[in-house]
This record gives C-alpha cells, sequence and structure tokens, in this order.
C-alpha cells in the first residue's frame, strides 16, 4: 500500500483530507503536520502532550510479545480480519498486531511516540499516527474494520468512523486472564471483570480463547512491566517474581465483535 498518494488520513484542525508533500501531511488549508525519522505521521495538536507508554514499557512489552506467548490471539484475529478495506488500530502501542493484519490499506493510531518508532521501524505495510483515538484523523463512514486490543474502545469515534457494513473487534483480558501472576503479586486474586460495551455499537459476538505459557523470570518480569500491576506494586512485585523463578501462566482473551 502506498501511503503517499491515496491516503484516507484528514486534517486534525479542519477535517480536509491530507496529501503527502516529502517529509509532511498537508491540507488545502495548509495545515501541515511532520512525519518522524522513523515514518509515523505527527498528528497530535500542539496544545496537546503526547503521554504514551514510555520507552520502558515498551520494550517489557516488545521483550514478552517476541516470545510467541501471544501469537494465538494474533493468529485468530488474522482470521476475524476482513482482507479488504481500511482498517484502523486504535491503541495499536509497538504495532505487533497490526502488522499481521491482512488488510491492504491499515493506520495505527496510538498516543505513544516510542511505541510508534517501534512499530513505524519494523512494519512498512501500516501507517502509523500519533494522534489520541477519541479525536481521530479520519473522515466519516471511511473504516470497514476498527480493532482495540487491551485499550478503551473510543466507541463515538468508532461509530462515526465505520462504514455500514463495518465492525469493531475489541479485545479484552478474560477473567483468568494472567490468574498465576496475580496469585505471584497478591495475597488475594480476583479475577478481572467482563467488560462488554453496553452501548453506541450493536453487539454481535464473543470468542473467548485461552492457552498457558511458561515464562522464566526475565519473561515474568517484562510481561509485569506491561500490566497495571507494575503501578500497583512496583519493586515488591518484583522481588516476588524472582522468588517465584518461574511460572506456567494463563493468558485468557475475549474478542468481541460489534456492528455499527
Ligand atoms: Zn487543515
Amino acid at each position: 500500500m502506498c501511503y503517499t498518494c491515496c491516503m484516507h488520513l484528514i486534517c486534525p484542525v479542519c477535517r480536509r483530507p491530507l496529501v503527502r508533500k516529502d517529509r509532511s501531511a498537508v491540507c488545502e488549508n495548509r495545515h501541515s503536520f511532520d512525519y518522524a525519522k522513523s515514518g509515523y505521521l505527527n498528528l497530535l495538536l500542539k496544545a496537546s502532550a503526547s503521554t504514551g507508554d514510555d520507552r520502558d514499557m515498551v520494550n517489557a512489552r516488545t521483550a514478552f510479545l517476541n516470545t510467541g506467548s501471544y501469537q494465538f490471539l494474533r493468529d485468530q484475529l488474522c482470521t476475524l480480519i476482513p482482507d479488504d478495506g481500511i482498517l484502523a488500530d486504535l491503541g495499536c502501542g509497538e504495532g505487533y498486531y497490526t502488522s499481521a493484519f491482512p488488510c491492504p490499506e491499515k493506520y495505527g493510531f496510538d498516543l505513544s511516540k516510542a511505541a510508534l518508532i517501534h512499530a513505524a521501524n519494523h512494519d512498512p505495510s501500516t501507517q502509523y499516527v500519533l494522534s489520541s483515538i477519541f479525536h481521530l484523523p479520519l473522515a466519516d463512514h471511511t473504516v470497514k474494520t476498527a480493532v482495540t486490543c487491551f485499550a478503551p474502545a473510543a466507541v463515538e469515534e468508532i461509530s462515526r468512523i465505520l462504514t455500514d457494513d463495518g465492525i469493531f473487534i475489541h479485545v479484552t483480558p478474560g477473567p483468568d486472564h494472567l490468574y498465576e501472576l496475580k496469585e505471584i503479586l497478591y495475597e488475594q486474586v480476583r479475577l478481572n471483570p467482563d467488560k462488554k460495551l453496553s452501548k453506541g455499537l450493536t453487539y454481535r459476538d464473543t470468542i473467548v480463547i485461552s492457552d498457558i505459557f511458561h515464562a522464566d523470570t526475565d519473561t515474568l518480569i517484562s510481561l509485569f512491566r506491561m500490566t497495571p500491576y507494575a503501578w500497583r506494586t512496583g519493586k515488591d512485585g518484583i522481588d516476588k517474581l524472582k522468588q517465584a523463578g518461574e511460572a506456567d501462566i494463563t493468558a485468557q482473551f475475549h474478542i468481541h465483535i460489534y456492528a455499527k
């Protein structure tokens, strides 16, 4: 896919189409936005700051994903995603899932520069964009497939950008996801709550997939650093994981499918 001549992004200021000119994307009203050296496009307005995951978080997630422990989720998503039309991955992170999706035209949106540098450097099949997922630089009714893995669903924006036959795929942690990791960290383990959307889109189906992977100490620590548990338990958590040494961990995902 060539993202120079037939790009479907719009100007975040005036909502007119953007076209690429050298290292910038410009609209007819001469609003201009820069491509980073890695190739992602910065469409954040100056007033808002990049607040996404930092480099340590991105490195931990990359190290963990490279173990292949979540590949079964990626493979499953690829079977569900249409191989035509435009795809938007909202909260794409470092592009682990986005890069594999079979669509000809893909856009990945995230607020983390560190994640997008990694994504753009490793995946030329997608145009990555620094942007909030709650204010998307995409025209109404243009996207056939919207995907969000492990991030809040931007329901109003998704409803706006989807074509009439479009779908939204929302991946959330299943009740038992990372149960054994939580057992190491906490005295009492609570199951993850169900995060099905109650309004804004039409619910179609949920696919539940599970797998168990073996994690050595390094993998446990990478995994821990990419979860919210790291914020809550900090160094104490790392000590407990080192003590545990290794573990078999359940990965469980709910893949919710919605229509417009
Ligand atoms: Zn403009």
